[in-house]
């Protein structure tokens, strides 16, 4: 029997896209691995210094500054590698360990990676000054003009705090995601003249050929992971899948469904609940690509995205024509059937634009009965799309659903998971055990709005369900 309870009609329409939470499952162990990883790297960097640092050169302050600055140069010119190694988009990194995961490791690393280059900077002048007895600003202006390759290594310092100063949260709301993802790439410059910089002035590779060559090896291997994961591989896919748009079907307000028709698409290996980046060959679309999750099981040929109107982009897909050309990167992610463990039951909570991704798993979970439950969290009635599919499911399988239809959370003590038409939180953790009374013992799969998600989260860890139970997925990087 299917468990289906009818909305109540309540107000205002909320914008904001869905967002992450706490690592969940196995994904917690791939990520302690990769920061394991990235961590085991800083030692052969460390090992470069101490191996051409002579015995008791570290005698005067001066000479401490300048070999800390060389130490600072070093681990940022490591985090520089890492920071592009992690954005390759290595299906490994993206499928195991989540692009949402990933991103938030390039973001802190990022941070890491600007405090260093200036600590660099700073460090080796002031050392510098400091042993010719001189004023450091002037020493600062020498450097710069009388050598070379430092200017190289100034524009690449410049850079980098340019693409830090925009990606602080402050300043990067204020900006439009294409414009600050543009100045990015100038990450990609800076990375290759602090690599000159490094062969040109670096004690540590100028005087070893050995050295000179693992790193080298080290910067050719990134580079051509990105080639191959951001352009080869897509290229290849889009080329071979030949994907094209069939149908585009209104939804509700302010959402729709691009139905899309290929070759060979069960080559992909897209599971449900994973999301690809798609771009579509039409003018005005065609230099931007978006993230979108699959809102229905890959079929045969066939695969259907549901986008709801977040911004311009979103919104202009309406416009797209049936067959306009798609180019697309993934499948990708984790938020998948196979994060929660085999033959537990599941419940399934969605809001806004997040149904897409719980939409192909609430098809595709196996199971009967109450083993699956969804509640569908809206602010207004309408704003429950693809409901009549998922309640024919709902019918066809036994499934519960769960309609949670009010306003949002205004923050004022209801935990922003808002209220029902009864004027309980129905994400708070009574009314979730109320609704669903095993969830303690259930695998979680969570995907809405920024509150919305938190709200849930927080009601789940009260009710008592196990973090590491809980798997959500990210609207953004
Ligand atoms: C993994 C994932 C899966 C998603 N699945 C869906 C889905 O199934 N249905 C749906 O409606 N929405 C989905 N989104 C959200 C969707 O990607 C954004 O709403 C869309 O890209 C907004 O673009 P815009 O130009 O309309 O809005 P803008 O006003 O440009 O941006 C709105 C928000 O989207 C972010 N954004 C914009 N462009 C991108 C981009 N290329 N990559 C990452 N973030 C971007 C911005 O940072 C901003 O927070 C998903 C997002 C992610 C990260």
């Amino acid at each position: 029997m299917s468990t289906v309870s009818s909305p109540p009609a309540r107000s205002a329409r909320h914008r904001a896209g869905p967002r992450r939470s706490a690592l969940p499952g196995t994904g917690r162990l791939w990520s302690a691995a990769l920061l394991a990883v990235l961590c085991a790297g800083v030692g052969p960097v460390l090992f470069l210094w101490w191996q051409n640092t002579i015995p008791g050169s570290l005698n005067t302050g001066a000479a401490c500054l300048t070999a800390a600055g060389r130490v600072a140069g070093l681990l940022a010119a490591y985090l520089i590698l890492v920071l592009v190694a992690l954005m390759a988009r290595v299906p490994w990194l993206e499928n195991r360990i989540g692009s949402d995961v990933v991103a938030r490791y390039h973001r802190a690393l990022g941070e890491y990676t600007v405090v260093l280059a200036c600590a660099h900077a700073v460090l080796i002048i002031t050392g510098y000054a400091w042993q010719g007895g001189r004023n450091p600003v002037t020493e600062s202006v020498t450097v710069v003009f009388d050598y070379t390759d430092v200017w190289l290594s100034a524009l690449a310092l410049g850079l980098l705090l340019l693409v830090g100063v925009l990606s602080a949260r402050a300043v990067r709301r204020r900006l439009s995601y294409e414009t600050w993802y543009h100045v990015h790439l100038l990450v990609y410059l800076a990375a290759g003249l602090a690599f000159a910089h490094e062969f040109a002035v670096g004690a540590d590779f100028s005087t070893s050929a050995r050295n000179r060559l693992l790193w080298s090896g080290a910067h050719a291997a990134v580079a051509a992971a990105v080639l191959l994961f951001r352009i080869g591989l897509p290229l290849a896919r889009s080329l071979r899948h030949r994907l094209r748009v069939t149908q585009v079907v209104a939804e509700g307000p302010g959402v729709l469904s691009l139905h899309l028709a290929g070759r060979n698409l069960d080559r992909l290996d897209a599971r449900p609940g994973q999301f690809l980046r798609w771009r579509f060959l039409a003018a005005g679309h065609w230099w931007q690509s978006h993230p979108y999750s699959l809102s229905a099981a890959p079929g045969g040929d066939r695969l259907r995205i549901t986008v709801k109107d977040l911004g311009d982009g979103s919104a202009s897909l309406a416009r797209l024509r049936p067959g306009t050309r798609v180019w697309f990167e993934g499948p990708y992610g984790t938020f998948t059937a196979h994060r929660g463990q085999r033959g537990r039951r599941v419940l399934l909570i969605a809001g806004g634009a997040g149904i897409t991704p719980i939409r192909a798993l609430y098809e595709t979970l196996p199971g009967h009965g109450a083993d699956v439950v969804l509640l569908y969290r809206a602010s207004r009635e309408q704003d429950l799309v693809l409901y009549r599919e998922l309640a024919a499911i709902a019918a066809r399988r036994g499934f519960g659903l769960h309609p949670l239809v009010g306003p949002r959370g205004d923050g004022g003590g209801d935990g922003r998971g808002g209220r029902d038409g009864q004027g309980r939180d129905p994400l708070g953790a009574e009314e979730l055990r109320r609704v669903v009374p095993d969830l303690r013992e259930r695998e979680v799969f969570l995907c809405g709005p920024a509150g919305m998600a938190d709200a849930a989260r927080r009601g789940l860890l009260l009710a008592g369900v196990p973090a590491r139970r809980i798997h959500t997925e990210a609207f953004e990087f």
